[in-house]
């Protein structure tokens, strides 16, 4: 039989749903709420290909999914809320305590309560959305999917700091690795496309936050991103990897606080701090186009950190099956793609320019001789979370 269940991925001021139909993975209504505890807070609703818009004070989290189960009903997506079977949280940091998915009790609450000092903004946001789904839905069953958990498998030589190791044991300083949701789809897709139950993948997320992965036998083997989310890649604000003494130094010369540095790194870096344009990379390629030499600096620095990364991941596996392009840069963007695929040819990777001109698409970007084929993997965080979420539940 089949039933339904919901998909939520709260942030501190926002709360994304969708609501799925399983096992078919039809999209029955999705939608976002915005500005939560902020003025001028607001919903969109998809529904049958329109969005509606609707301006409301949202005070809380609670608030937010009191209108969201009201609006199931109004629109009559559900008859009764008990048809919803399941909730499937997204939940950014599981720590070392959680490595696959799990359905919510009072334990694991207090769990990922404790592990609040680790991911201080998004831990609490998501703890926010399953308690109050566990008040106005009472009856559904609570899955939380952690964005943590595939990374979870690395070995100790890929997760370990070279700090005193009693750090690493005592205090949980050591890489994590974020963005597990979606180089787990990324590799489930790559499994079925490729026809093999044991694949090794370098997997790119290239998006406003990016992530690489290497995947070994199907399972997260090591990554770009380290104990924070700022590690490893250039990103839209964030700068990826730097000289930690950096960080001391530019407090002297600047006279900011450590904490002001960090927020630096975090809000006013990447793409936007070397552009001094914009954290989006279409503008930084229409800046391209006119000769702005501070974007194609920005766009250089992305795009080498990129291949440098492709190269360290690849040398830790034995054979890779493929690359692959996922996130809203490297689902939409030809022109980065080119960039860093024809950065690879001492590495005997062959771009296909004519296959690579393409937005959104599962494709082939590779010539038949290229010696690793490169693909675009579109990718979807939310049917994980619902497929997690449905067969925990069912
Ligand atoms: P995400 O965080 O995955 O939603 O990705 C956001 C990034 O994708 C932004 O930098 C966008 O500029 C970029 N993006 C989206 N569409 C395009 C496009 N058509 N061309 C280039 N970049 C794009």
């Amino acid at each position: 039989m089949n039933s339904k269940y919901l998909v939520i991925n709260g942030g501190s001021s926002s709360l994304k749903f969708s609501l799925y139909e399983m096992p078919e993975e039809k999209v029955l209504i999705s939608g976002l709420f915005e500005r939560i505890g902020i003025d001028n807070s607001s919903y969109t609703i998809k529904l049958n290909g329109e969005k509606i818009k609707k301006e409301v004070t949202l005070n809380n989290h609670e608030e937010a999914v009191k209108i969201l189960t009201e609006e199931l009903l109004n629109y009559k997506i559900v008859n009764s809320l008990d048809e919803i079977k399941g909730v499937g949280h997204r939940v950014v940091h599981g720590g070392d305590k959680f490595k696959e998915s799990t359905l919510i009790n009072d334990e694991v609450i207090s769990t990922i309560r404790n592990l609040f000092h680790l991911a201080p903004l998004h831990n609490p946001a998501n703890l926010m959305g399953i308690e109050a789904f566990k008040e106005f839905i009472p009856d559904a069953k609570e899955v939380a999917i952690f964005d943590t958990g595939f990374p979870a498998s690395m070995p100790m030589e890929n997760y370990t700091y070279a700090i005193p190791y009693e750090w690493t044991e005592k205090y949980g300083a050591r890489k994590y690795g974020f963005h597990g949701i979606s180089h787990e789809y990324v590799t489930e897709f790559m499994k079925k496309e490729l026809n093999k139950e044991n694949v090794n993948l370098i997997t790119c997320h290239l998006g406003n936050g990016s992530s690489m992965f290497s995947i070994k036998d199907s399972k997260a083997f090591d990554t770009s991103l380290g104990f924070s989310t700022n590690s490893g890649l250039i990103m839209g604000t964030r700068s990826g990897d730097v000289d930690t003494l950096m960080v001391q130094y530019l407090m002297k010369e600047t006279g900011l606080s450590f904490d002001e540095i960090i927020n630096v790194l975090n809000k006013e870096s990447g793409l936007l701090g070397v552009s001094g344009v914009s954290s989006d990379s279409r503008d930084i390629e229409e800046g391209m186009k006119n000769g702005n030499a501070r974007c194609i600096l920005a766009q250089a620095l992305f795009v080498n950190r990129i291949v440098g990364y492709i190269a360290k991941l690849w040398i830790g596996l034995d054979h890779v099956d493929a690359i692959t392009f996922a996130g809203g840069i490297g689902e939409n963007s030809p022109v980065t793609r080119k960039q860093i695929i024809e950065k690879l040819k001492p590495l005997e990777i062959e771009l296909d320019e004519e296959a690579n001109n393409v937005r959104g698409k599962f494709t082939l970007i590779t010539k038949e001789s290229s010696k690793i084929p490169c693909y675009i993997v579109p990718t979807d965080e939310e049917v994980m979370i619902a497929r997690d979420t449905y067969n925990l539940v069912k």
